[in-house]
């Protein structure tokens, strides 16, 4: 039962789109999906027909109250499809957790008995590296990093690579890349190629790169304000179809993992990358500089407090 962060804190890449329309496809394979908005925004909820001020026990109440997961897990119009959707107390989550000794284990511990319930969890993240994306890197056993081919585009992975390399070193050893996804891609312009190819010598060998790629298509753009997935708002569009064979090669590349044992890319290694605009710098130092940040962090790495809400 993989779970999976869709995580990149630059804002816009396509994360919500690839949480969603990733999840509905795994759920067409026969997959038993949940999809977990973890983001204060709430754009998963929405966009999958919920009204984020109707929703009274969200994922906000399961990490901040206490209240068992299961009861703010809600089918959704698909089959095997299931939301633990955010609302309006979200935003203040951040906040509030900033003096809990235990708040980076809050959503693995809050997971922890549904882990087996499901074949694969999702988790949609906010843009940022605050202490939700946190969460759900401790909670995971993948990240799924959605890019946009453009330049620019690598300008912040850095930070995220460093992010990443920190969680394994000091709160969830396990967690592996499981792939970086070209989304909103136009095969039609140099540029767009370019990055691309650009990116995966770069990453080659050390950190995997989706050999699908999300097309640029209004219809993914349109069917969140229809409350579905683009698999039912446009079932033979390119997009449902690039979301499909994503899904199978999120379930081979998940099945092959499991089978190795989980031999995770080592994203200690990264160096610089240039003319992309993005600079990939070493990671060394970096769980210093968290540290710095969020001493909490590096004390949980030292002593794992006890589950808050598991008896
Ligand atoms: P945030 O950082 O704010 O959470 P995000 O990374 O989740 O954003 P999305 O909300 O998925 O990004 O996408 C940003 C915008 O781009 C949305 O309006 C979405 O509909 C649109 N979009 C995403 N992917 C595509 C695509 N492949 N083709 C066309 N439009 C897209
Ligand atoms: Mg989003």
């Amino acid at each position: 039962m993989p779970v999976i962060s869709i995580a990149n804190q630059k804002g816009g890449v396509g994360k919500t789109t690839t949480a969603i329309n990733l999840a509905s496809a795994l759920a067409e394979q026969d997959q038993k999906v949940l999809l977990v908005d973890l983001d204060p925004q709430g754009n998963a909820t929405t966009s999958l027909g919920f009204n984020r001020r109707e929703v009274f026990i969200s994922i906000y109440e399961v990490l901040m109250e206490g209240m068992n997961a299961e009861s703010a897990i809600f089918p959704t119009i698909q089959d095997n499809l299931f939301l633990l959707p955010a609302n309006e107390n979200l935003p203040g989550a951040e906040v509030q957790l900033t003096d809990r000794p235990d708040r980076a284990h809050l959503l693995k511990h809050a997971l922890i008995n549904i882990y087996s319930h499901y074949d694969y969890i999702l988790i949609d993240c906010p843009p940022s590296l605050g202490i939700l994306t946190i969460n759900s890197l401790t909670a995971s056993d993948g990240v799924l990093v959605p890019m946009q081919a453009e330049f620019l585009a690598l300008e912040g992975l850095t930070q995220l690579l460093k992010t990443i390399a920190i969680v394994r070193e000091s709160l969830n050893p396990s967690l592996e890349i499981t792939g970086v996804l070209f989304t909103m891609y136009d095969g039609r312009t140099r540029l767009t190629r370019e990055v691309e190819n650009e990116v995966r010598s770069f990453f080659e060998g050390r950190t995997p790169v989706f050999q699908n790629v999300i097309p640029r298509t209004v219809r993914l753009a349109e069917a969140p304000s229809h409350g579905v997935p683009i698999t039912l708002y446009a079932s033979t569009s390119n997009g449902a179809e690039a979301f499909r064979n994503l899904a199978l090669e999120v379930i081979n590349v998940t099945e092959a993992s499991i089978g190795e044992g989980a031999e995770g890319p080592d994203s200690s290694e990264h160096e610089s990358i240039g003319t992309t605009g993005g600079t990939i710098t070493d990671t060394e130092g970096a769980v210093g500089e968290v540290a710095e940040a969020d001493p909490g962090i590096a004390d949980q790495a030292e002593s794992p407090p006890a589950p808050p809400f598991v008896s």
